[in-house]
């Protein structure tokens, strides 16, 4: 195998850096499987996620920069959220930029004394005091951040954190290039930990391509950009977007509304993907190096004078978070929406958390399990104003009643009362009431994602109640999205990609990759990512489906709560299998027999 893995490791504690070589491209692959491996390396197993010496980790594949839809950067951490080792997924420029800074990972530990920005790329590393952006939303961080480099070179990033971040709540996403996120699990608040404000990648060198390749990966491209681009697998990504999914789900019953109490609402026309289209869409952009561009940006106009004087801006949607603000929180127009959005995008929230969070807010205000005065607004289904105010009050943890909140929904329902009505499967649910396969899916899934297994589809393909077939089809899904992942490429490619076509591209860059080597090393990541996860504290015995879940109405009927259970027991059973399969350098070091 040629090339070893290229790590930078930045320490802010004492402001050093080093570049590491890695010889494990067969083992890591690259994506997740490579942050897994450097996670094992630098995490501190006995400490909390807020602990200086923990590890955040940005990791790219061996596709990044050379294939299309190859964009992602994977980021992982301990998850502020839960404890637990997590990954998240952003797109943006972020992927392109560490490829063409020349780094395959960005390693970071150790917290600055004052608020920081990081800024690197392939020449040059500084560690700059931006103390004076305390406090400061994501949309003017980023103009200043922008401002620190005007004449920077080449493919830029800027990722950078909010009020959110930097008070720890445990859903605060880090902003990557203004519209794209790592918006699950607490990545901002893990940053927040840090004391780092923004991270500045400089493309700013050249990747040169395996010339005695170079006519197979010319012809490997082309039959891969002529799939997304010719046939219709990604189209709907492009046009509509993922808010394509609104009117399809809610006809389903399957679209969470108003704290998932329905599936269904003949609103939807209001906050649907057409609406969103027809009358705020302004353009859509891609990630660097995608040629779909599924990220969809949205006119937003706030009058502020008499004589119809407009301030305008310009703000990005999709599904989960027009379901997150929206339906969950029964908005139904799409410029209220887009409102919410705007503030959640500048406090630097996950869209999706706070929203859910939320609902349940209102719900429990509703049943007086919370007062008025602990939510400082009057919360009510479809209150675009009451959310605006809850959400600043959430960044801005104004009593203890959002400091609970902003540990999650299920905590703070822990603490009031509520849990029944608290939305939580592992985290904030996802948009998908499809039944119990995703129920279980996302409360015991790696990510506590929709995208983990995509079990969504499974309860709508499969009406049987069929334990093996359930499991059989969230492992092969799994294993798939593992292999995707450690490319680091976008999900929505998955029809360009089959197996097959990832180890073609992987020859045709010159890695010696077999079928075989990469099944083996996709079940050895797993089962590294699963013994990380358990070995910081999961115990998905543990793990709470809300009694809403069992009484939802989907598509199906009421849920089946005999079968759910019984799925969760089998699936938790094989996770503990495979996670059993690793075994940490450490401890083998201890279990070997003395001399
Ligand atoms: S399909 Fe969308 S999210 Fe995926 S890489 Fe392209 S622009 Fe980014």
């Amino acid at each position: 195998m040629n090339n070893k893995f290229r790590v930078l490791v930045v320490d802010l504690s004492s402001k050093k850096s080093k570049v590491e070589f890695y010889d494990t491209r067969k083992k890591w692959l690259g994506g997740s499987g490579l942050a897994a491996g450097l996670f094992e390396k630098y995490a501190n197993f006995d400490n909390d996620p807020f602990h200086p010496d923990q590890p955040i980790i940005f990791a790219i594949g061996p596709l990044t920069g050379m294939f299309p839809l190859m964009s992602k950067t994977i980021m992982s951490f301990m998850s502020p959220y839960n404890g637990q080792y997590a990954e998240s997924h952003g797109g943006g420029r972020s992927a392109l930029a560490l490829r063409f800074a020349g780094y395959d990972a960005l390693v970071i530990t150790g917290r600055a004394e004052k608020l920081t920005c990081l800024g690197f790329g392939a020449r040059e590393i500084n560690i700059q005091d931006v103390h004076y952006l305390k406090g400061m939303d994501i949309f003017k961080t980023g103009k200043i951040l922008r401002n620190l480099k005007p004449k920077n070179p080449g493919h830029r990033s800027i990722l950078r954190i909010g009020q959110a971040g930097e008070n720890l709540i445990s859903y605060a996403c880090v902003n990557v290039d203004t519209f794209r996120h790592f918006g699950r699990m607490g990545g901002g608040a893990a940053m927040g930990a840090k004391n780092l404000k923004g991270i500045i990648i400089s493309g700013d060198s050249t990747y040169d391509l395996n010339k005695d390749t170079i006519k197979e990966y010319n012809k490997v491209y082309k039959d891969i950009y002529k799939i997304i681009t010719e046939s219709d697998a990604v189209r709907k990504y492009h046009d509509l977007g993922t808010p394509e999914n609104l009117i399809p789900l809610n006809e389903l019953k399957a679209l969470p509304w108003r704290n998932l109490q329905s599936t269904h609402d003949p609103d939807i026309g209001s906050i649907s993907g057409e609406k969103f289209a027809e009358e705020l869409l302004l353009r859509q952009v891609a990630c660097a190096g995608c040629p779909v561009g599924c990220i969809h940006i949205g006119l937003l106009r706030e009058r502020f004078g008499e004589d119809h004087e407009y301030l305008y801006r310009q703000v990005s949607y999709d599904y989960e978070p027009i379901f997150g603000v929206g339906s969950m929180l029964g908005v139904t127009s799409s410029s209220g929406v887009l409102t919410l959005l705007e503030d959640v995008e500048k406090l630097g929230l996950d869209a999706i958390s706070a929203g859910v969070a939320l609902a349940w807010a209102t719900e429990a205000l509703e049943k007086k399990v919370i007062t008025a005065e602990q939510t400082m607004a009057d919360l009510k289904f479809g209150d675009v104003q009451s959310y605006r105010t809850a959400l600043k009050n959430l960044a801005e943890q104004s009593n203890e009643f959002y400091r609970f909140l902003g540990r999650g929904a299920l905590v703070a329902a822990e603490t009031y009362g509520g849990e029944d009505f608290a939305c939580v499967l592992g985290q904030e649910m996802a948009g998908y009431a499809t039944g119990e396969n995703y129920f279980v899916s996302q409360a015991l899934g790696f990510r506590h994602s929709h995208l983990d297994t995509g079990a969504y589809s499974f309860d709508q393909e499969e009406q049987a109640k069929d334990i093996e077939k359930s499991i059989k089809y969230m492992q092969d899904q799994e294993y798939y999205r593992i292999l995707m992942c450690s490319m680091a490429g976008c999900l929505f490619g998955r029809k360009a990609y089959p197996k097959e076509n990832i180890l073609r591209a992987l020859n045709s860059l010159g890695y010696d990759y077999s079928q075989q080597d990469l099944d083996d090393s996709v079940k050895d990541i797993q089962a590294h990512r699963w013994a990380i996860k358990f070995r910081t504290g999961f115990k998905p015995e543990e793990v709470k489906i809300p009694k809403r879940f069992l009484e939802v109405e989907t598509w199906k009927g009421k849920t089946d709560s005999d079968y759910l259970f019984k799925l969760k027991k089998e699936y938790q059973k094989i996770l503990r299998d495979i996670a059993e399969k690793h075994k940490f350098a450490d401890e083998e070091e201890k279990s070997e027999p003395e001399r």
